[in-house]
């Protein structure tokens, strides 16, 4: 295997561990040792950014053009343009740019396998198809899929997703989507839902209700959160499905649950409607889509404190109509997602920013039309209001986790940091630009590789799962 182009200093001493190693030892093993490329490896409590860009994103700090970020025990410490920290471990930040971890608003993490079976031909549209063959997931589906979504998140940048599990058909099937992102390498929340085939089919409260209430046992809980995937009926005059689905959402608001609901489709009008005249709208509510949104339903949302997430992408491919920036940047609590990395077509929040740029400068004829520093804060400082997590994530900020991420700008399609980072960013970067990931402090993405994935392991179920799938709709269509 050829030497890594750039050595880091870890790997250096490493080498010179090796070469020591082959004085005593000697022999064949030695020289092994030695030859072998060190994979890169995880981080210890205290550890040093030394010399980034800094994209703070923080109301009360300044970026900086070079500093450092020292992190210990998981949280950030101190951000300054140099810090003296002999304990820490040394990160090189030069030539990058660092930013905090990106927030991904709004997701479907369960069926990413389905990836290349999405097509633009009637019998190949994302909705009938995923409706088609939900009934086909077993709970390992769901687990592979969680987690082969979770690491292609990780390796994007993105450091926190917000689950809409909606194909949750039984306790074994939030067991297994839990279990899965416990052992995945972001943050992410559950929004518990379920699969409604019929308008009487309902959440399961009593299971959600017994996962909340020991949530103090579960594994992985640091970086676990749980909330509700929760749908308006589909006709909104039928007043029995109303009635359940009002008992789900008061189930969530007294247990501060966190909910989510799509306003989405042919209905979008009358579903946003229905929110505002039911009583609906609160801040522990995100709302999802809303695309065409009228000024009065956006207003009332404002006024009431609730989020919401926006998914350029995936609205741009299902043809909910174009995400205009003008029409949503006055909405305090805002925030991109990917909506599913299949129908996305993966997990990139520079593209997700990218397009949701581009769509607003062609339509307005204006190349002004963008605050670029706004549209970053969605992907990032408002896609963590979006989840009312801003107190722990989503800016560099000391006392806050440290959910960093960090673009290595010596690439064919970068070049340089540029007098503005963030609009470099937005409109160059791609997901293999980004070499640096942890969350919570813990490396997850260290020198352009992910840690801790066995990546033959994870294909292999991955291939075992899209066979049982495909086969499953060979017999649909036979
Ligand atoms: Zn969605």
């Amino acid at each position: 295997m050829p030497n890594p182009p750039h050595l880091s200093r870890r790997q250096i001493l490493a080498g010179m561990a090796a070469g020591t190693g082959s004085l005593a030892l000697g022999g064949p093993l030695a020289s092994a040792s030695a030859s072998a490329a060190e994979p890169p490896r995880g981080l210890g409590p205290v550890w040093k950014i030394e010399q980034a860009t800094i994209i703070t994103m923080d109301d009360a700090s300044n970026d900086l053009t070079r500093g450092d970020i020292l992190v210990r025990n998981g949280v950030i410490e101190q951000i300054a343009p140099q810090i003296d920290a002999p304990d820490a471990e040394i990160i090189d930040g030069r030539h990058r740019i660092a930013f905090p971890g990106l927030i991904d608003a709004h997701n479907h993490m369960w069926q990413t396998q389905m990836r290349g079976m999405f097509g633009q031909r009637p019998g190949n549209l994302f909705f009938p198809l995923t409706r088609e063959l939900d009934d086909a997931f077993r709970p390992e589906d769901v687990a592979i899929s969680e987690q082969m979504s979770a690491f292609e998140n990780a390796a994007s940048g993105i450091t926190t997703s917000n689950d809409f599990f909606d194909n949750n058909r039984s306790p074994e099937y939030a067991e297994a989507a839990l279990n899965a992102l416990a052992g995945s390498p972001i943050r992410t929340r559950l929004l518990y839902g379920n699969r409604s085939k019929t308008a009487t089919d309902g959440i399961d409260l009593e299971h959600l209700g017994r996962l909340q209430d020991s949530w103090g046992q579960r594994a992985g809980r640091d970086r676990l959160m749980l909330g509700m995937a929760w749908r308006l009926p589909k006709n909104l005059e039928d007043e029995a499905a109303m009635t359940m689905k009002r008992r789900e959402f008061e189930f969530a608001r007294e247990r501060g649950l966190p909910t989510a609901v799509h306003v989405s489709g042919e209905q979008h009008h009358a579903m946003f409607q229905a929110l505002i005249d039911g009583g609906y709208l609160y801040p522990g509510l995100q709302v999802i889509h809303a695309t065409d949104a009228k000024a009065a339903h956006l207003q009332a949302l404002k006024d009431s404190g609730a989020s919401l997430a926006l998914s350029p992408l995936t609205e741009h491919r299902v043809a909910y109509g174009l995400t205009r920036y003008s029409h949503f940047v006055d909405v305090p609590r805002l925030g991109l997602g990917i909506d599913g990395n299949g129908l996305a077509g993966s997990a990139d929040m520079f593209d997700t920013m990218r397009l949701m740029a581009m769509t607003e400068i062609g339509a307005s004829h204006d190349q002004t039309a963008i605050d670029t520093r706004r549209l970053f804060s969605m992907a990032t400082s408002g896609a963590a209001e979006s989840m009312g997590i801003s107190d722990r994530v989503g800016s560099l900020t000391p006392g806050k986790q440290a959910d960093i991420a960090m673009v290595d700008t010596r690439a064919l399609n970068l070049g340089m940091t540029g007098d503005d980072p963030v609009t470099l960013l937005i409109f160059c970067a791609k997901p293999e630009n980004v070499e640096f990931v942890s969350v919570g402090g813990r490396a997850v993405k260290r020198e352009g590789q992910l840690l801790d994935l066995n990546l033959d392991q994870m294909l292999g179920q991955v291939a075992r799962s899209i066979e049982h799938l495909q086969q499953a709709r060979r017999a649909l269509a036979s």
